[in-house]
């Protein structure tokens, strides 16, 4: 049979029955997508269709009279011997999958059929061959493969659903998260997961589907098979086919219980340290109330002693006794004072008053004190009125004095100094004494901070500049301070005028 296109066509009205049948099947022949080849039983190609030049590279010119081993890689030549000793017996062989050469070096993958081709005497003169591309077809089972390979190994859930609700894929982290296998799953309607109170968000979500819109991160809650119920964070996306018509629903769902577990956990734990918090502000309130009492009485005995005693050395620890308690007051007012910020009950007693006076005062009462000291006071104008509690501001300035002179322990130098612009004035107390790094200046201002290791020797509870921070701030004021390790530091604050 010779199945080579007829290059000239006879009109129609002329052909016999079986011409009309040749030329047919040429039609079809040239026109397959397959190509189509035949050769003798020595291998020598008789013909060559469009498709076989397509897919191999060679014309029809180029092939007819060929053996056909041009097209078949060295390693398969045995393939090629088994094939036709098929073909001399009569046999056929129907989809067999090999590589043949392309003219540019490249193998491609084929489905071959194969069939004897037998003259009018009956005698097998040689092979015809359909051969088909395979290569999209393996690219696309590869990739089937490798996201069949994602699905199965993903530690989500992936579910898909038809439109309708009914499960057509159902993972091994589905099986893990809900209990039910793949095959107790698929065919079965999405409501097998859901609980009963949910149904309406499902109706929603497949709503949003069908006009192709996704749902990403949405949390809720599923069924297990034993009915425990399952916080999921889940992603739903439209499944659509090739011609872009929605026909499902691809579901994506991580079990975010124990982050919701974490979530509560860090919750009860935050009110737990809230609660303890405001018991020990309380705490610190009512101890150091009831600290005050007796020692206000201990500090009157002392007085009333302090007239009655003549002895010399009696009047010495008398003294000494009077100085530690008055140290041991003004830790507790300290103490009252804090527990009154939290509580948001410190008062001012504004009045108007002049803080160059003030500031003299206070350094006077400082360097009794502290006679060791030589405490100086700069200043370009006195008699600068400003409005606010003096007694807090003496305090500020008290405790801003005492720690220069505390953590200054080689230098006896404190430098204070006052100046003043149109809208404020400013008040320095600079110390040339350990100083303060960078780091530590940003907490200075803090409840409680104390800059440990450098100071241990040092003693004090870490509330001095936090009470004159909450003092300055609550008179619309400002405190900072700048400093250099080992070069000593200067506190600032600015009052409005
Ligand atoms: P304390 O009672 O510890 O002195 P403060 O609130 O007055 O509490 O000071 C907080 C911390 O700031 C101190 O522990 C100290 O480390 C540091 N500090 C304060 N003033 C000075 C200063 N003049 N020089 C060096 N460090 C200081």
């Amino acid at each position: 049979m010779d199945i080579r296109p007829d290059p000239s066509p006879v009109p129609k009205s002329v052909l016999s029955l079986a011409q009309e049948k040749q030329a047919m099947l040429a039609a079809i022949v040239a026109t397959s997508d397959d190509a189509i080849i035949s050769k003798t039983l020595d291998g020598i190609i008789t013909t060559w269709n469009h498709a076989a030049e397509y897919i191999f590279g060679y014309s029809e010119a180029e092939m007819v009279g060929r053996h056909i081993s041009v097209i078949i890689p060295e390693e398969r030549y045995a393939e090629e011997d088994y094939i036709m000793g098929q073909i001399s017996k009569g046999k056929r062989i129907e989809h067999f999958e090999t590589f043949r050469l392309r003219k540019d070096g490249k193998l491609i993958p084929l489905s071959v059929s194969v069939s004897p081709i037998i003259n009018s005497n009956g005698r097998i003169i040689g092979a015809s061959k359909i051969a088909r591309d395979v290569s999209e077809r393996q690219k696309s089972e590869e990739k089937d493969g490798i996201l069949a390979a994602i699905i199965a190994t993903s530690d989500d859930t992936i579910i898909s659903k038809t439109l309708e609700g009914i499960i057509t894929s159902w993972n091994p982290a589905a099986e893990r998260m809900f209990g039910y296998t793949e095959t107790e799953a698929i065919g079965q309607h999405i409501s097998l997961i859901i609980p009963l109170e949910r149904y309406k968000e499902e109706t929603y979500i497949i709503g949003q589907i069908a006009r192709g819109k996704k749902i990403e991160h949405f949390e809720t809650v599923r069924q297990h098979k034993d009915g425990r119920a399952i916080s999921i964070s889940v992603s739903v996306s439209p499944v659509v086919d090739s011609k872009g018509n929605v026909i499902g629903a691809s579901k994506i769902a991580r079990d975010i219980s124990a982050r919701l577990a974490a979530e509560e956990e860090n919750a009860r734990l935050y009110q737990q340290i809230k609660t303890l918090n405001e018991k020990k502000d309380e705490f610190i309130g009512l101890a150091s109330h009831e600290l005050k009492t007796p020692l206000t009485s201990i500090s009157g005995y002392l007085q009333i002693l302090d007239r009655m005693i003549t002895d010399n050395k009696a009047k010495h620890f008398l003294t000494k006794t009077r100085q530690q308690v008055g140290k041991l007051t003004a830790l507790i007012g300290d103490l009252l004072d804090v527990s009154k910020i939290e509580a948001g009950k410190l008062q001012l007693a504004t009045e108007l008053f002049d803080i160059h006076q003030l500031t003299a005062d206070t350094i006077e009462v400082i360097r009794l004190n502290n006679p060791a000291h030589e405490i100086s006071l700069e200043t370009a104008t006195d008699g600068i009125m400003v409005t606010g509690d003096p007694n807090r501001i003496e305090q500020v300035i008290i405790n801003l004095l005492t720690n220069g002179i505390r953590y200054s322990p080689k230098v006896k130098r404190i430098e204070v100094s006052i100046s003043s612009t149109n809208h404020e004035v400013q008040v320095a107390v600079k110390d040339f004494g350990i100083g303060i790094t960078t780091e530590q200046l940003a907490h200075i201002f803090s409840r409680f901070y104390r800059v440990d290791n450098l100071t241990p020797s040092i003693s004090g509870l870490g509330i001095g500049l936090y009470l004159s921070h909450e003092i300055i701030t609550r008179h619309n004021g400002r405190i900072w301070a700048d400093s250099e390790p080992g070069n000593g530091s200067t506190f600032y604050f600015s009052l409005p005028l």
